[in-house]
């Protein structure tokens, strides 16, 4: 089981059941304002992971029946298009660098 890393961030509960997951943890997660959430108990600690839908792109989100999977990534008909389409040493999209 991987070590569990406290973020030294204590938050309270409201009437309501509500949190706020701290900021850092949301951007490190990439939980957005429309990102949902699986909640789930676990060796008396409550666990929550961000909820990736099946079927769901891993560079884009979409979810499309027609998705493929490769090497355990589920890629969408739209993705895939593009990913056939690049050229060796192309780099295109987030993290990519300009010429
Ligand atoms: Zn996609």
């Amino acid at each position: 089981m991987k070590k569990k890393k406290s973020t030294g961030i204590v938050r309270g509960i409201d009437n309501l059941g509500r949190v706020v997951l701290p900021k850092e943890l949301r951007t490190a997660m990439g939980l957005t304002g429309d990102s949902k959430v699986e909640i789930f108990a676990e060796n008396g600690a409550i666990v929550m992971r961000k909820y990736i839908p099946p079927k769901a792109c891993a560079f884009c989100g979409a979810v499309d029946d027609h998705a493929v999977v490769f090497e355990g990534c589920c890629i969408c008909p739209a993705c895939c298009a593009k990913i056939a389409s690049l050229q060796p040493g192309q780099m295109v999209g987030e993290g990519s660098v300009e010429p």
